[in-house]
């Protein structure tokens, strides 16, 4: 059997590893966009204060996985899916132009979603949601800091990305303010108390935190960047964290059945019975999308049993909580999903 797995984060990756252990003689091929090898998405928002983090955020490399004997194909976007001779077209370096599968796993994950009215200013904004992201952001900090100066910022988002940003940008010694729409922080997830909590947290280590912000717009003054509220402000640059956008794209225009994301039923299994979809761009019978990595590997290590044909009942989410990663903060009440 042709397994052909999209994307190599880690819903692509825990499936083509447990996989290729259930069942050593399929063929596996995973395509990904990305060069620098299988990371870990969360110590992203960790990225300043670590100086190795280019290095070290890296859990696998790619050759590392092609001794498990997994055709990795870097560097490479898929642009279409054909269901009908069950072929996808590749764009990149390598040398095939196309490659057939018997069973596609989708796990594209998720883009930053930017809101419609940000998008005219696009290119006065840094997102954080890819290591290329983080190379970006971290070069720009160090023009200032070869500079001896600190950078000032202005976070847009007061949610658990963007108060992970904030934390460790802060710790660093940059001066940052933190916009955030709703009347206290990472509402969805946290307590009104460990909100206050965490508001304390950031405020005590220099964070400027804005609530009930609504911010319309940006524009450029010179070499700063001025976020327009109810005043105007100006700052060296902006991160936009306003959540994530699942990659439905290739799905959509392949004909599948798209919701928030791809929706897929019990048994991971999208509206073509042989493409399943899993992880941030997968969308849950329940409507739900499990867009944290607990449940993304419970979900591949899932698949890869169902595909080996050792697992019968469909995959069930199971109760889990996360921890936000701001320095000096544990909350109270965790929330449990
Ligand atoms: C800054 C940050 C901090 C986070 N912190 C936490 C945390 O503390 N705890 C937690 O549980 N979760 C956290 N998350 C969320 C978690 O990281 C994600 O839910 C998880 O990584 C998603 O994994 P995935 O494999 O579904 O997608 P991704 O990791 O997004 O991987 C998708 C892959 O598909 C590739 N791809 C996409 N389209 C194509 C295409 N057309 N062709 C080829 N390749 C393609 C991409 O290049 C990428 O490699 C965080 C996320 C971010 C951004």
């Amino acid at each position: 059997m042709d397994i052909v797995i999209i994307g190599s984060g880690i819903a692509g990756v825990s499936f083509a590893e447990k996989f290729r252990s259930l069942s050593p003689n399929d063929d596996i091929t995973l395509v990904t966009q990305e060069h620098d090898g299988y990371y870990s998405r969360p110590l992203l928002s960790r990225g300043f204060t670590r100086n190795d983090i280019e290095q070290s955020i890296i859990l696998k490399t790619f050759d590392q996985l092609r001794t498990s004997n997994i055709n990795v194909i870097p560097g490479t976007k898929v642009t279409t899916i054909d269901r009908e001779h069950k072929i996808i077209s590749l764009e990149g370096p390598c040398q095939e132009t196309s490659i057939s599968y018997d069973k596609l796993i989708l796990a594209q994950g998720s883009a930053a979603f930017i809101p419609p009215p940000f998008l005219p200013f696009r290119e006065l904004f840094f997102c954080l949601n890819s290591l290329v992201d983080l190379k970006a952001l971290r070069k720009f900090r160090a023009t200032f800091l070869n500079r001896n100066r600190h950078p000032s910022w202005a976070v847009i988002g007061g949610g658990l990305i963007g108060c992970e940003i904030v934390s460790d940008l802060a710790v660093c010694g940059d001066d940052v303010t933190l916009f955030h729409a709703a009347d206290r922080l990472m509402e969805r997830q946290l307590t009104p108390e460990d909100s206050d909590l965490l508001f304390n947290v950031l405020d005590d280590s220099g964070v400027n935190v804005l609530l009930n912000q609504d911010v319309h717009g940006f524009a450029e003054e010179e070499d700063k960047v001025c976020v327009k509220t109810d005043i105007a402000a100006e700052f060296d640059a902006v991160i936009v964290c306003c959540g994530f956008n699942p990659r439905t794209e290739l799905a959509k225009q392949a004909g599948l059945e798209i919701g928030r994301g791809i929706k897929v039923n019990g048994y991971l299994q999208t509206s073509d019975p042989d493409i399943f979809a899993l992880g941030d761009v997968a969308e849950t019978i329940s409507g739900k999308l499990y867009a944290f990595v607990l449940p993304i590997r419970s979900q591949a290590l899932w698949l890869a049993g169902f595909l080996a044909g050792q697992v019968n009942l469909g995959w069930t989410a199971s109760v889990f909580t996360t921890k936000a990663k701001v320095h000096g903060f544990e909350a109270a009440h965790p929330y449990r999903f």
